[in-house]
């Protein structure tokens, strides 16, 4: 089972990722998550990636085709993957046709977890957190029990600085228009399948569930 899992920022893109992992034993493979493993170890590549993610820019393509190209010839990989923050250029997708070529491997399904935009703000700039043990509420989904404190240790929750609306609003943007044309790429290709992630968490694993089973 080859996957690619896209959605938008707030789309519940990492809670569907770890269900789909769990489910089908395949690796959740993160090119962001690997760049912050890199960074926080020190290596080599946490130093080119460090620059490039701290000004919110996207690092080189050769740079992240080459971790994916070396992650997905892994062990681990040959039952499946699912892939997430990546490909985010048609150069990184073109690169990953190429290399699963050579491993004699395609991409089944492209998962796209679609959230209307207006809903995303709502979801985004409601979310706050405790900044002693950094559990995160939401104001309306996910309230703590008594306003603006953690349950856990009572201290005031906070709204992150990317959490707040026009921050929001641009990241949103930004997203979009670098999915776009991925989106395209791959619906043109036959492998997208467009999930309804407005949906309880739930529901939206039990939609991506009988995708993958049909
Ligand atoms: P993410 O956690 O997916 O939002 O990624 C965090 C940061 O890592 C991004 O803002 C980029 O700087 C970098 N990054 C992650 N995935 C990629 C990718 N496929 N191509 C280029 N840069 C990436």
């Amino acid at each position: 089972m080859n996957l690619i899992l896209m959605g938008l920022p707030g789309a519940g893109k990492g809670t569907q990722a770890e269900k789909i992992s769990e489910k089908y034993n395949i690796p959740h493979i993160s090119t962001g998550d690997m760049f912050r493993q890199a960074i926080k170890d020190g290596t080599e590549l946490g130093k080119k990636a460090k620059a490039y993610m701290d000004q919110g820019d996207l690092v080189p393509d050769e740079v992240t085709v080459g971790i994916v190209k070396e992650r997905l010839a892994k062990d681990d990989c040959e039952k499946g993957f699912l892939l997430d923050g990546f490909p985010r250029t048609i150069q990184q997708a073109e690169s990953l046709q190429t290399i699963l070529q050579e491993l004699g491997e395609s991409i089944d399904y492209v998962l796209h977890v679609d959230v209307p935009e207006e809903k995303l703000v709502e979801r985004l700039t409601g979310r706050r957190i405790c900044p002693t043990c950094g559990k995160a509420y939401h104001v309306i989904y996910n309230p703590p029990k008594e306003a603006g404190k953690c349950d856990k240790d009572g201290s005031a929750l906070i709204q992150r600085e990317d959490d707040q609306l026009e921050t929001v609003k641009n990241r949103l943007e930004v997203n979009k228009k670098q999915a776009q044309p991925l989106l395209d790429f791959y619906h043109d290709k036959g492998y997208l399948v467009t999930i309804n992630g407005e949906q309880d968490i739930d529901l939206v694993f039990k939609d991506i569930q009988a995708k993958l089973e049909q």
